[in-house]
């Protein structure tokens, strides 16, 4: 009775497990493994946000809240955007969900028939064509390289719309390349959508805190397209509190109606207690978002650095989040210290496990192989020691 049904047979097993399952084994065989593979930060949840959770609990917060989330977060989070992005969302257009990855769910799922396409541009977060895939959706990719800084162009896009087409899906900043749409970049895809009124746009800005240029919400630069725009965001990545699951949609009322009764059905909400530290968290100190993010562009200097140093991989700088992701062809056709020949970012990454305990992903997981992503929210001592074994893994190819 339990065959895996067609739709979860459709998602493979993620990449980045594949490499920490590896990495675990290494870890249990007594070697010493650097990962530099996870995607959160290395803060840790400010303690006034703790303490919030804590006193909301003790009040009696301990119910089911709205099942679109309380209002005082809500009303934290229109706050939040006034201040940051210059726009109020009413209270009805947004949806509290459990993290920004259930954003993404309820909305596919809320929006998504056979057939229906949904435009995501390649290098990908890895959960986004699969949670299309689950939601019956088919993920159309848009490729990008270095040249164009990992952004598509409004030609590009052009192109990419068919009758079949439901959504786009931006991220920006973005994981895995950092890159980050200027106000510009956007505007000149916001014209090429303009003449798409049968798309929706999904504007993933949850690594918005961690920007090392002007940040710009695509709601607030084409607001006349609000009405088809979904700007999905969370404390998970700002605030260091991935573990607490809150993320939030904000966008028309009848979407946001939508994905409320997949929610209604799936969770019934998020945690009350993770809510009140939300609100605490945005209506708290901000001065700790500058400081962190000023921290992870030192640390994303500092490796960047050393990775281009090494002659073999090519690290373009990153504009945000806290990924790097060179290109690592110059190694293909060489082998190792070990004997190993590398003919792709996979044999990079394993033989640089096996050899060197680094544990890094191979690009091929984001839909664009030939790369690798390193995550930066590690320890200095961390990044020093794996980019003196990086360094020495690529001096020793042949
Ligand atoms: N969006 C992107 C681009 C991410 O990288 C991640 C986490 O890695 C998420 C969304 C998920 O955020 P949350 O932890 O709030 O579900």
């Amino acid at each position: 009775p339990f065959r895996r049904s067609a739709r979860i047979d459709a998602v493979e097993l993620s990449e980045i497990l594949k490499i920490s399952e590896l990495a675990d084994a290494l870890k249990r065989e007594g070697r010493d493994v650097i990962t530099l593979g996870t995607g959160e930060p290395d803060f840790s949840t400010p303690p006034h946000v703790i303490h919030a959770a804590h006193q909301a609990a003790l009040a009696g917060e301990t119910t089911y809240t709205l099942t679109a989330g309380t209002l005082e977060l809500r009303r934290a989070i229109a706050a939040a955007c006034q201040r940051e992005n210059g726009y109020t969302p009413e209270t009805a257009e947004i949806i509290v969900c459990t993290g920004a990855k259930q954003v993404l769910y309820n909305a596919f799922a809320a929006t998504l028939d056979p057939g229906d396409e949904v435009l995501i541009v390649a290098p990908y977060w890895t959960s986004y064509p699969d949670i299309v895939t689950v939601c019956d959706g088919k993920p159309v990719v848009m490729p990008t390289s270095a040249e164009t800084g990992f952004r598509i162009t409004p030609e590009q896009l052009r192109d990419a719309i068919g009758p079949n087409t439901r959504w786009l899906l931006l991220n920006s900043p973005s994981n895995p390349s950092g890159a980050v749409y200027s106000a510009a970049d956007l505007e000149a895809l916001a014209e090429v959508l303009r003449d798409a009124p049968h798309v929706g746009i999904m504007v993933d800005e949850i690594y918005q805190h961690i920007s090392y240029v002007p940040f710009r919400s695509f709601r607030a630069i084409a607001s006349d397209l609000a009405d088809r725009t979904l700007i999905v965001n969370g404390v998970s990545k700002s605030y260091a509190m991935t573990g607490w699951r809150i993320g939030w949609g904000i966008g028309p009322k009848r979407l946001t109606a939508a994905m409320l009764a997949v929610q209604s059905q799936i969770t019934s909400g998020a945690s009350s207690v993770a809510q009140a530290a939300a609100v605490a968290a945005l209506d708290g100190d901000q001065q700790l978002l500058a400081e962190r993010s000023d921290d992870f562009r030192e640390r994303r200097d500092m490796l960047a650095a050393a990775l281009n140093a090494t002659g073999v991989l090519d690290c373009p700088s990153a504009d945000g989040a806290f990924y790097l992701f060179p290109g690592c062809a110059r190694a293909f056709g060489k082998v190792t210290a070990g004997g190993r020949r590398i003919e792709s970012d996979a044999d990079f990454c394993t033989a640089l496990l096996e050899e060197e305990g680094v544990a890094l992903v191979p690009g091929r997981a984001f839909g664009t192989p030939g790369y690798v992503r390193l995550s930066y929210a590690y320890s200095r001592a961390s990044l020093t020691e794996a980019a003196t074994r990086i360094a020495r893994f690529c001096a020793n190819l042949k």
